[in-house]
């Protein structure tokens, strides 16, 4: 890699890898860890342990409930980091978002209090065969408990969604469009602005899972048109166990509750119940109160930094890492050219499976990716392929750890190239 490369002006500065103790720890005996994992979940700063931290030892008590200090205190801190999500996705008003336990926990919601009060039988939901599980599994079930038809948009050969099908899928029966804004495996980014336009035409709402995007790249719900939006915590350097639904004003005063429980009442009496008003109406019992207020302080610390400056970031090393994988023999790129995609690219080589490669890559090279079907098996059958290895950027990853990743990946493929090859391909 060249040292002009390594300068690209798009790269945030090395320094802020100090925020992060476990980038600088010994989680490796001696080793430096390079964390290549971000797409399963991220890391977190100082500011968002020290949040953690500050909450249990000053701010503490159950939200919404007590009239003493400390109730009042927690509530707040609460509330605040819905107004700070909602600015992060810049929803017109602060009871759209939700406090769920994550992505997963955000689709299911929409699949069993809207899909079940909505869907009639033989009526579409129109998904995408590069669904994370997350947004595949709840709508198969709400097909079957209402007797709706899942329908796929195909793939593109490079791996983007052929919009062309799409135009053919969608029609007056389809009832709403479920789809990732960015593949989990391709990297993709999926044209959400043009598909809310063409499902609202059809009369269809839209569904962005948006566990890939909300992390990388601006998101602003008014203007994208989405119905609904869910993400994680835990993606965007906050913990894990809190998630996002954003969802219209007048869809989620519409749906019906889904968990009952404490907080999400009216008034309850023996034999009947009223819901509570939004956002308490979807937050029944206890929330994830720490991880919320953890979670907007993993906020602060993106914005302060600037998400658009991080989506160029991942761009430069996406565009190194993809020049230099598209150039070793026997391995394949799944997904798009890099200007299609977030920072991640899935790979599979000839011969070598991706679990075998990823062990070596972590103990030989201390190089954390993923393998696997990264819950997206279909598209993995699609492929013709049961497993793939993911390389996931964030924010600290650098160059000279692309540049490791590459050492690994000559390494392996010496270890495992038959006898006759291994000089060749050892030498790229
Ligand atoms: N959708 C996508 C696109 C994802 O990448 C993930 C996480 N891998 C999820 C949904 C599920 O997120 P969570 O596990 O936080 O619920």
């Amino acid at each position: 890699m060249s040292a002009a490369a390594a300068n690209h002006s798009a790269l945030l500065p090395e320094s802020l890898r100090e925020d992060f103790p476990i980038l600088n720890g010994d989680v490796l005996e001696g080793q430096p860890l390079v964390f290549f994992d971000n797409a399963a979940s991220t890391q977190r700063p100082r500011q968002v342990i020290d949040a953690i931290r500050r909450v249990y030892e000053h701010d503490y008590a159950n939200v919404h409930r007590g009239i003493h200090t400390l109730s009042e205190r927690s509530t707040e801190l609460y509330e605040q980091a819905r107004e700070k999500v909602r600015g992060l996705i810049n929803a017109e008003k602060r009871h759209e978002v939700i406090f769920t336990q994550g992505t997963t926990a955000s689709i299911n919601l929409v699949a069993r209090s809207w899909g079940d009060a909505n869907l009639q039988p033989g009526e579409e939901i129109l998904t995408t065969v590069m669904e994370h599980h997350s947004n595949l599994v709840p709508w198969l079930q709400a097909a079957e408990r209402t007797g709706a038809v899942l329908r796929h948009v195909p793939l593109t050969e490079d791996g983007r969604l052929d919009m062309h099908q799409f135009d053919n899928l969608l029609n007056e029966r389809t009832q709403l469009v479920a789809v990732a804004s960015v593949s989990n495996t391709l990297g993709t980014i999926n044209p959400i602005d043009e598909i809310t336009a063409k499902a609202h035409a059809a009369g269809a709402l839209v569904l962005v899972d948006a566990a890939q995007s909300v992390p990388h790249m601006p998101t602003d719900v008014q203007k994208s048109d989405a119905d609904f939006l869910a993400f994680s915590g835990h993606k965007m350097l906050g913990p894990s166990g809190v998630g996002i639904l954003y969802g219209k004003e007048n869809l989620l005063d519409a749906m019906p509750p889904f968990l009952g429980g404490g907080s999400m009442i009216g008034e309850v009496h023996l034999d009947r119940f009223t819901p509570a008003e939004l956002p308490a109406k979807f937050e029944a019992g206890t929330p994830p109160i720490v991880p919320a207020i953890a979670m907007s302080a993993a906020i602060d610390y993106l914005q302060a930094i600037g998400i658009e400056a991080i989506h160029r970031h991942e761009q430069v090393l996406t565009g190194l890492a993809f020049e230099a994988l598209s150039q070793i023999d026997g391995l394949r790129i799944l997904g798009p050219a890099p200007e299609h995609r977030t920072g991640l690219i899935s790979f599979v080589f000839e011969r070598i499976h991706a679990h075998e490669f990823a062990q070596v890559l972590n103990d030989r090279f201390g190089v954390a990716v993923r393998a696997g079907h990264h819950c997206t098996q279909p598209l993995h059958t699609l492929l013709g392929i049961s497993a793939s290895t993911r390389a996931s950027f964030y924010l600290y990853n650098t160059p000279a750890e692309i540049d490791r990743l590459l050492e690994g990946i000559a390494a392996v493929q010496a270890m495992f190239a038959p006898k006759g090859r291994r000089r060749r391909k050892s030498g790229k």
